[in-house]
């Protein structure tokens, strides 16, 4: 059985990645869209041969209610309108995918957890590379110990993020800035290479375009402690760019992907010489099988909504430790 997607927000990743990915999915077809602009409905509709009643604004989410055509809504808005969007969804008992981040408090994303507790529906977080499989493999290969236990991870997501009036840019809506937008990324990959959570991060800021970036963060940088005594170094920045890679060093070798977190191209090596590659898939086209599966199957996604508030959890650690200038335990 194909579950019915609607599109919530019609930016540019729903246009040039999600929808085209859908097309892709084994599980998924696209079934509605949520937008605030008229002006892109008939495009859409053409273009996805999409029934008028299948097309709703922000204000009108809530008549999904009786549409059984759609059975999630994927939520694909400004960080800090994804519990707006999340609620609408789950009060018209749909199930919910979000984009990352989840949302921009732990607090915000606690409420969309328990929103859709109470409607009895899924939360998923999107967090396509859980799904590639070169990270798969990664996480294959650290788990297992394969090179003996991993001790060092380097990590780190920049991207020059272009133009100074968009919401990557302003708090209100985004929450921060290269931290919550790509450091996320980095954090991710520490956290499911090493299956730990932090108990100790220290981190810095840099700004050196404190016009543009009056608001966010630019360029930040943080060391993780795990338990099991496993250090991460990370880098997260708005500015330089290119920077795309994690590397796993452990007792007896090291293996890294560069590039890591690009929607496709993702290329990985390991000291001993051993291949670290696998076809390229479409990671959205995958993550979207995965959720409509453990939708079907009733089961848990490895990308709930409280995954996705965990790294809410550590980036609010994270900017605590810029603000003091201290370490902050979690
Ligand atoms: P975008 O700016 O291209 O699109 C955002 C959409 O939200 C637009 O269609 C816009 O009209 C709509 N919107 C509704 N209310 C708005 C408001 N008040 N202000 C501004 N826009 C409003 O952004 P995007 O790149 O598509 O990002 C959307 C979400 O997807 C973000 O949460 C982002 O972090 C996430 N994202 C994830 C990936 C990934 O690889 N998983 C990549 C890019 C973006």
């Amino acid at each position: 059985k194909k579950l019915g997607v609607a599109l919530c927000g019609l930016g540019k990743l729903s246009t040039d990645q999600i929808a085209p990915a859908l097309q892709k999915t084994q599980h998924c077809r696209l079934a509605g869209i949520v937008t605030g602009s008229s002006g892109k409905v008939d495009t859409w509709r053409k273009k996805y041969n999409l029934p008028a009643r299948s097309v709703y604004t922000y204000d009108t989410m809530h008549r999904m209610a009786d549409n059984d055509d759609i059975d999630i809504v994927y939520v694909v808005t400004p960080n800090a309108l994804h519990l707006e969007h999340t609620v609408a969804a789950a009060k018209a008992g749909k199930h919910v995918f979000c984009e990352k981040p989840l949302e921009i408090s732990v607090e915000r994303c606690q409420q969309m957890i328990d929103a859709c507790k109470a409607a009895d529906r899924m939360l998923g977080t999107a967090y396509r590379c859980r799904f590639e499989p070169h990270h798969l493999e990664g996480i294959r290969i650290a788990r297992e110990q394969e090179l003996g236990p991993v001790r060092i991870i380097e990590a780190g997501f920049g991207i020059d993020v272009g133009a100074a009036d968009q919401w990557r840019v302003k708090r209100a809506l985004s929450g921060g800035g290269a931290l919550m937008d790509v450091g996320i990324y980095a954090l991710q990959a520490t956290r499911y290479l090493t299956g730990e959570e932090p108990v100790l991060v220290s981190a810095t800021e840099t700004k050196t375009d404190p016009v543009k970036f009056a608001e966010v963060d630019e360029t930040v940088t943080w060391t993780a402690q795990f338990p099991s005594g496993a250090n991460a170094y990370c880098t997260a920045s708005f500015k330089v760019g290119g920077i795309k890679n994690f590397r796993a060093t452990a007792d007896r070798g090291w293996f890294e992907l560069d590039p890591a977190y690009y929607y496709g191209g993702i290329k990985g090596m390991r000291s001993d010489g051993k291949p670290l590659s696998f076809p390229q898939v479409d990671m959205f086209a995958a993550e979207l099988d995965d959720f409509a599966r453990c939708v079907l199957e009733k089961r848990p996604t490895v990308v709930s909504g409280e995954e996705g508030m965990q790294d809410v959890k550590i980036m609010s650690a994270i900017y605590e430790s810029i603000r003091t200038g201290r370490a902050v335990k979690i």
